[in-house]
């Protein structure tokens, strides 16, 4: 596992020392890995862990709560989660519904801010997630509304079919979405993209939070 992470950030700050203001995040995907393992990456260096099934990860944020982690909550949002989701994570990148806003909104402990990355479909595949990009200035501002949600920036999830030309024609578009809805007196909005397969063209296309599980560790059962 150590070679795997250091191959990753090497390339990562390959790719970014070009652009001097990137800073990328490594997004650890655990989802399907167990404890040891999460501690294993940790003490690598690791900080930042994403789940996608709600189960599994509460289980695993319980045991390894004494561990400097931070949870990044990655998965599909059923309505009746939120209140777990805003207990447990820092994070939410796959928000892409009002009304799981509000939600979770509610159920954010007092003394918290849950960040919020708006997942957003730039390749109008109707099988995944997300909203379409001439929604999204909108959105961000009813998120914006609500006062226990920090917006954070965006999130994008290409199809699984997309080639490399697509996967960089998409990230780019997000760069420029993301850009675009971070007016001057705002911080920057994070850009959280690129996975395994395609975090060299996320990078390169300006990313700032790359989701890598398989890269890490290993294949999934
Ligand atoms: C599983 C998953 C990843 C990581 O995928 P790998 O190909 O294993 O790197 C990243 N993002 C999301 C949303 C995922 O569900």
């Amino acid at each position: 596992m150590k070679e795997k992470i250091t191959k990753i950030f090497d390339s990562i700050d390959e790719i970014s020392k070009e652009n001097k203001s990137q800073k990328v995040q490594v997004i650890a995907v655990s989802k399907k890995k167990p404890c040891s393992e999460i501690i294993k990456a940790n003490k690598l260096g690791i900080e930042n862990f994403g789940e996608n099934y709600l189960q599994e990860s509460l289980e695993k944020i319980k045991n390894l709560k004494n561990e400097k982690i931070i949870w990044h909550f990655i998965g599909k949002i059923q309505s009746n989660k939120c209140k777990d989701i805003a207990e447990n994570f820092a994070w939410v990148h796959t928000l892409d519904r009002l009304k799981i806003a509000v939600k979770l909104n509610k159920y954010v402990p007092v003394g918290k801010k849950l960040k919020i990355l708006i997942q957003v479909n730039l390749d109008d595949d109707v099988n995944k997630g997300g909203i379409k990009r001439e929604e999204v200035v909108s959105f961000k501002q009813e998120v914006q509304k609500l006062s226990n949600l920090d917006f954070n920036g965006i999130m994008i999830m290409p199809s699984v079919n997309a080639d490399d030309g697509e996967l960089k024609f998409i990230y780019e578009e997000a760069w420029k979405l993301a850009k675009e809805i971070s007016e001057p007196s705002e911080k920057k909005c994070e850009l959280s993209m690129g996975m395994t397969r395609d975090f060299k063209i996320a990078v390169e296309a300006g990313s700032s939070m790359v989701r890598i599980g398989t890269g890490i560790f290993g294949e999934r059962e």
